[in-house]
């Protein structure tokens, strides 16, 4: 008994940034995609259920390089996850995986916050959701955005979930000793800070430095030992600098990218990805803290010229919307952030799909329509290449299928 599926009629974009091809056939097999040709090329055997996207555009499943699934708010109690009862977190968090695999993004890169157990619960089934890379917590050394304390200098009440390691070490030892934990708690990517940010604390700026090279040398070493990529979030200054020198694998903000121009070829050269991550600077440029608000709006323009120059470098530039903290379920914003910046549609389509696959290291299994991948597509009503903000949520994405199975199919509605 086979279990096959084959999606016909629609446009296909297959994410890896070939022309869109017009009455495209997809067949399925279980989980992965058997055959993909123009209408006609494709055999549809007898058993395979046909579903019918005439009229709609094919993509593949959108990926979110940087998300906080399990971020609620920017409060520290919130943070801490002091604020309600765990269960009623826990279900929270489902509600939210279970909405963001229904707008589109069949797999999520988390940067923290999010425990390992809710990938499993996801592969095992128990909860819909995207596929899920998990970081567990931000790693830095004491004093950094990793060492959350109240303004008091209290730790969160009760200690360190065990199912998230605290994030701060010291030292080149203190910091193997850290991956090796984070490892332990199921970590599939290690992320760390190199330079403050925008929401951090009013001394730890965009560019003030964290780490001594020692410490992250042996951070990214230890992560690769261990299999695992390495996201640095680094918004410019030293810290930017030495991240990119020492190599780590993606760099997360990148907002002052544009003032040390030399690090561009290094980048290509290194295969370190970018991933801006517009989408939670219109937040701290909005809502966010006085001085979260004055630096959001002072990074703006340098933001958008470093993703120029890195594209023109030929840098990969991903989506990341890093947008968990102050809302869900819109991670396609990310997609119209990098057009306003420049961005080909096509090539915004691309950060979301191919190219995010192959920065967060499963271009063998996800981010394009091609034969072999896992079957992650969904079918969007109308054409995105016109008129790219379609994706966002409530919009036209209306059928969402991850590893051959349907999430959503509202076609009867469109
Ligand atoms: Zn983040």
């Amino acid at each position: 008994m086979t279990n096959r599926k084959v999606i016909t009629g629609a446009t296909l974009i297959d994410g890896a940034g070939g022309p869109p091809t017009e009455n495209a056939t997809v067949l399925v097999n279980e989980d992965r995609i058997e055959g993909v040709g123009l209408a006609g090329s494709i055999q549809i055997p007898a058993d395979a259920e046909v579903i019918d996207g005439s009229g709609m555009t094919l993509l593949p499943g959108l990926i979110d390089c940087h998300d906080h699934l399990a971020s609620m708010s920017y409060e520290i109690a919130s943070r801490w996850g002091i604020t309600e009862m765990r269960s009623q977190r826990h279900l929270r968090v489902a509600s939210v995986l279970r909405q963001t695999l229904e707008t589109g993004y069949t797999t999520v890169r988390d940067a923290g916050g999010l425990d390992a157990g809710f990938r499993m619960a996801v592969e095992e089934g128990l909860v819909p959701g995207p596929r899920l890379l998990c970081g567990l917590g931000f790693i830095t050394p004491t004093g950094g955005m990793a060492d959350r304390l109240s303004p008091l200098g209290f730790a969160a009440p009760g200690g360190p979930d065990t199912g998230l390691p605290w994030g701060v070490a010291d030292g080149p030892e203190g910091f193997r000793a850290k991956v090796r934990e984070m490892v332990r708690a199921g970590a599939d990517v290690i992320k760390c800070a190199t330079t403050g940010g925008a929401s951090s604390t009013a001394g730890l700026g965009p560019k003030d430095l964290l780490f001594e090279r020692d410490e992250l040398e042996a951070l990214v070493d230890e992560a690769h030992k261990r299999g695992c990529l390495v996201m640095c979030h680094a918004l410019g200054g030293p810290g930017l600098r030495m991240a990119i020198e020492v190599g780590v694998d993606s760099i997360e903000h990148g907002s002052y990218l544009d003032e040390a121009p030399d690090l561009l070829p290094i980048m290509v050269e290194k295969d370190i990805s970018l991933a801006p991550t517009f989408g939670v600077y219109t937040f701290h440029a909005t809502r966010g803290t006085p001085h979260g608000r004055a630096r959001a709006a002072a990074l703006r323009e340098h933001h958008v010229r470093s993703v120029q120059v890195a594209m023109e470098a030929g840098v990969r530039v991903v989506a990341g919307t890093d947008e968990g903290g102050w809302e869900h379920g819109n991670n396609a914003h990310e997609i119209s952030c990098l057009v306003e910046a420049g961005l080909t549609p096509m090539q915004a389509i691309q950060a979301a799909t191919g190219r995010a696959a192959e920065a967060i290291g499963l271009a063998a299994e996800v981010g394009t329509i091609s034969v072999g991948k896992q079957a992650d597509m969904i079918l969007v009503a109308g054409d995105p290449l016109q008129d790219v903000t379609i994706l966002e949520r409530g919009k036209a994405v209306d059928f969402v299928m991850k590893g051959g199975v349907v999430y959503l199919d509202r076609r009867a509605q469109a």
